[in-house]
């Protein structure tokens, strides 16, 4: 095979950061091998350029309409990331006291632009809101509801309020990120929902401000955002013909990205988003806010592996890395698909392998069957589209410690999560 059959890199490199330069893959300037060498293996690697382009899209994009980005933290909740995001003017959708806990040291002014969605907020989590008077509350049934305002008048607060509403919608999705149908366990039948706004009104401590919305995630269509906004405006309607003073509408999160080689124009898939949503909420008068997590970090991140050993098993060969799934659990949960790529691009012939970490579970594999240039023992791979729902997932399975991160700015390589040790994986345990 020539050296122009080696993965090219136009094929690859439009909506991420990651590059051949003469034959060695970089992130935005930095060469892999070398942080590789230099932090070792399993390694999470972010653009920081890659995730400002991403916002910037979406800002351009709803610039005609007063708006926030919530990043939802749950998709990359490293710290240094946050950060990043806080700086571009980003507000937060959190679903933990954990994840405000994360905010309020990664960007402590960002406080007041989150949003508190889930389906089980405990009484200390509501609380630790309450006392950092966050935008907003995403309530997803009267009992939360009815306990919210018991703690806000317990803490002299007043709790902003949506209730999330289920427009039962259904959205073309992997089944165990999809949330939108009656079916499933989020929010309050959008039917139900006039009738406990009229509750929320009369509870002290309550501020009902907005109708939430958010039907799943890695949603590649644009109707189906359409569709579930076009029931909330008309609730929000209603809302405000019954005297409710409604000022936000939580379009949610799960705008999709394209993990495989299919084309993908991020830039123009969110203005057909944005035009689509524009459309719909178009003088409605509300501040729209967004919950955008996998379309602003996933493809800015990639784990980096080395080939531990290769081996062959009657028909099959594998290759086996030193990242697993407890790195990585999107192939073993969703069957999810990660393009590898080999970070010297030498025009090796191709090989068809299962690429395999070394945890004991059949379910430990990040491809099978899958054509990539040879890969051997030593040589060092990358997962591409891995900084959203990777780290954030990782595990100790197998004793195994969290690899490192390092984020690349102007392609400086800068350490934002160190390699734990095994002091630090066994901290919390008593003997
Ligand atoms: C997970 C989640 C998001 C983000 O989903 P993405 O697919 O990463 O954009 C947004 N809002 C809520 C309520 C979520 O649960």
């Amino acid at each position: 095979m020539s050296p122009s059959t080696s993965p090219s890199p136009n094929a690859i490199s439009s909506p991420r950061p990651f590059t051949y330069a003469n034959g060695r893959l970089t992130c935005s300037g930095a060469d892999l091998t070398e942080l590789a060498e230099r932090f070792g293996t399993p390694l999470y690697v972010y653009s920081a350029d890659a995730i400002r382009e991403r916002v910037a899209m979406l800002q351009t994009e709803f610039s005609t309409v007063p708006h926030t980005i919530c990043y939802a933290v749950k998709a990359n909740s490293s710290l240094a990331i946050l950060k990043l995001l806080g700086e571009l003017g980003c507000g937060f959708d959190i679903v933990s006291g954990g994840e405000l806990e994360r905010v309020r040291r990664a960007d402590p002014a960002a406080l007041s632009r989150v949003v508190f969605s889930g389906v089980g907020k405990q009484i200390w989590e509501i609380d630790a809101a309450l006392n950092a008077d966050i935008l907003l509350f995403n309530v997803e049934s009267e009992a939360e509801l009815e306990l919210l305002a018991t703690r806000a008048q317990a803490l002299s607060k007043t709790a902003r309020i949506a209730l999330r509403v289920n427009p039962d919608v259904f959205a073309e999705t992997h089944p165990y990120i999809s949330t939108g149908l009656r079916e499933h366990k989020f929010g309050i039948a959008i039917e139900r929902a006039r009738e406990v706004y009229r509750r929320a009104v009369q509870l002290p401590g309550i501020d009902p401000a907005g109708v939430s919305v958010h039907i799943g995630s890695q949603i590649r269509a644009v109707e189906p955002f359409a569709e579930s906004l076009k029931r909330v405006r008309s609730l929000v309607e209603e809302l405000r013909s019954d005297g409710l003073k409604i000022r936000f509408v939580d379009g949610g999160g799960g705008f999709g990205i394209e993990y495989g080689t299919a084309a993908f124009d991020p830039a123009a898939r969110v203005a057909e988003y944005a035009a689509a949503i524009r459309m719909v909420l178009n003088g409605l008068d509300a501040h729209l806010l967004l919950e955008p997590g996998r379309f602003l970090v996933a493809q800015a991140g990639a784990l980096l592996t080395r080939v531990l050993y290769t081996k062959q098993n009657g028909t099959k060969h594998f290759v086996i890395t030193d990242a697993a799934m407890n790195d990585l659990i999107r192939p073993a949960l969703y069957h999810a698909h990660h393009e590898i790529l080999p970070v010297i691009a030498d025009g090796r012939p191709s090989q068809t392998a299962d690429i395999v970490g070394p945890v004991c579970e059949t379910g430990d594999f990040f491809a099978r069957d899958r054509l990539t240039p040879e890969l051997r023992s030593g040589d060092l791979a990358v997962l591409l589209d891995a900084g959203a729902y990777g780290m954030s997932l990782a595990s100790h399975y197998n004793t195994r410690v969290h690899p490192a991160e390092v984020l690349i700015e102007a392609g400086h390589p800068r350490l934002i999560r160190r390699r734990e040790t095994l002091d630090d994986l066994l901290a919390a345990e008593l003997l």
